[in-house]
C-alpha cells in the first residue's frame, strides 16, 4: 500500500512538473518577426520575456526574399512568428502554412486596423501592375495607430504562451500605445506645414503614413522596390513631377541614375526614406521619427512657399 502511495505521489508530482514545463515562466518565448518594424513593435511588448528575432535583413525587399534553409529552420523552431500577411511577404505564405495556427500571428488580418483613405488611391489608378500589393496597402506599420493595435493583439498572444507574464505583456502594450499617441500628435504637428508640397516616393509603400498625416504624394517611381519602372511610366512621372513636384524620395538600397537625372533636370530636391528602418534604428518610435524627418527635411524649404 505504502509503495502504491509513493507511486501515486510520484505520479502527481510528475504531472505537476509536466504542467510547469508546458508553461515555463522562466524560459524565454522564441518570437520571430518577419520584418524589422514588426520586431521593434514586438520588443516593446515582450520586454525581456522573449527573444525577439528578425527574419529578413534590413536591406532585403520585404516583398520578395529567397528564404534560406536556415530561415526555414528558424521559422519552424519559433514559438510565434509575427508577419504582415501574404499581401506583403508572399514568400512566407507557404512555409507558414506548414506551422500550427497558434505559431503564427498575421497582422494584416487584425480587426480595427486603419487604412489610408480610398481617395489616396486615385492618384495611382492608371498603374496596372498591382499583383504584389493586391488589395489594400500592406505597409500597415507606417500608421502608429496600427502599431498600437498590433502591440495589443500581440500581448494577448504572448499571454496565451506565457500566462504568468500576461499582466506584464498587457502593461507593456498599454505603455507603448500611450507613447504612440504622443508620437502621432507630434508627427501631425511637425508635418502640417508641408502638407501641400507635392512629391513622389520611390516605391508605393507609404500610403499609411501619407494618408495619416495628409501629405501630398503625387506619384511613385515603382510599385514594388525591386521592379524597375518602364519608359511609359517614367514619362508620366516626369509630367506629374514637372507640374506639382518639389521633392523626389528615393530609398537607401535602390539606386537609379535615371531618377537622379530626372530630379536634377526638374530642379527637384532628392530625399531619402526607409520604410523598414536601417541597421541603426533601435525602436519603433525612432523608425517613425526618422521617416517624419525624411519627409520634413526634403519638403520643408519649398520653392513655392
Ligand atoms: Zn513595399
Amino acid at each position: 500500500m505504502r509503495y502504491c502511495g509513493v507511486l501515486l505521489r510520484d505520479a502527481l508530482f510528475s504531472a505537476a512538473l509536466l504542467l510547469v514545463v508546458a508553461i515555463p515562466a522562466q524560459a524565454k518565448i522564441q518570437l520571430l518577426a518577419s520584418l524589422k518594424p514588426l520586431a521593434l513593435i514586438a520588443q516593446e511588448v515582450a520586454g525581456d520575456q522573449a527573444d525577439v528575432g528578425t527574419l529578413l535583413p534590413v536591406s532585403a525587399s520585404p516583398h520578395d526574399y529567397p528564404l534560406k534553409m536556415s530561415d526555414h529552420k528558424r521559422l519552424r523552431s519559433a514559438d510565434l512568428v509575427l508577419w504582415i500577411g501574404p499581401e506583403m511577404e508572399s514568400f512566407l505564405a507557404r512555409p507558414l502554412a506548414n506551422l500550427k495556427p497558434q505559431q503564427v500571428m498575421t497582422a494584416y488580418q487584425l480587426e480595427g486596423l486603419y487604412w489610408p483613405e480610398a481617395d489616396e488611391a486615385d492618384h495611382h489608378h492608371h498603374h496596372q501592375n498591382h499583383s504584389a500589393h493586391e488589395g489594400k496597402d500592406p505597409h500597415i506599420w507606417l500608421d502608429p495607430r496600427n502599431a498600437a493595435l498590433i502591440a495589443q493583439a500581440l500581448a494577448e498572444r504572448l499571454a496565451q504562451l506565457q500566462p504568468d507574464s500576461a499582466q506584464q505583456f498587457r502593461a507593456n502594450a498599454q505603455r507603448f500605445s500611450t507613447l504612440l499617441q504622443q508620437l502621432d500628435e507630434q508627427l501631425m504637428q511637425q508635418l502640417t506645414p508641408v502638407k501641400n508640397r507635392g512629391f513622389a516616393v520611390y516605391h508605393e509603400g507609404y500610403g499609411h503614413f501619407v494618408g495619416r498625416y495628409g501629405l501630398h504624394q503625387v506619384a511613385y517611381v515603382t510599385y514594388i522596390p525591386e521592379r524597375r519602372p518602364g519608359a511609359k511610366h517614367l514619362q508620366e512621372l516626369r509630367g506629374v513631377l514637372a507640374k506639382e513636384g518639389e521633392c523626389l524620395f528615393m530609398e537607401p538600397y535602390y539606386k537609379m541614375d535615371a531618377m537622379e537625372e530626372m530630379a536634377a533636370s526638374l530642379d527637384l530636391r532628392v530625399g531619402l526614406l526607409d520604410p523598414i528602418g536601417g541597421q541603426q534604428v533601435s525602436s519603433y518610435q525612432q523608425l517613425l521619427e526618422q521617416l517624419g524627418q525624411g519627409f520634413l527635411t526634403c519638403l520643408a524649404d519649398g520653392r513655392n512657399g
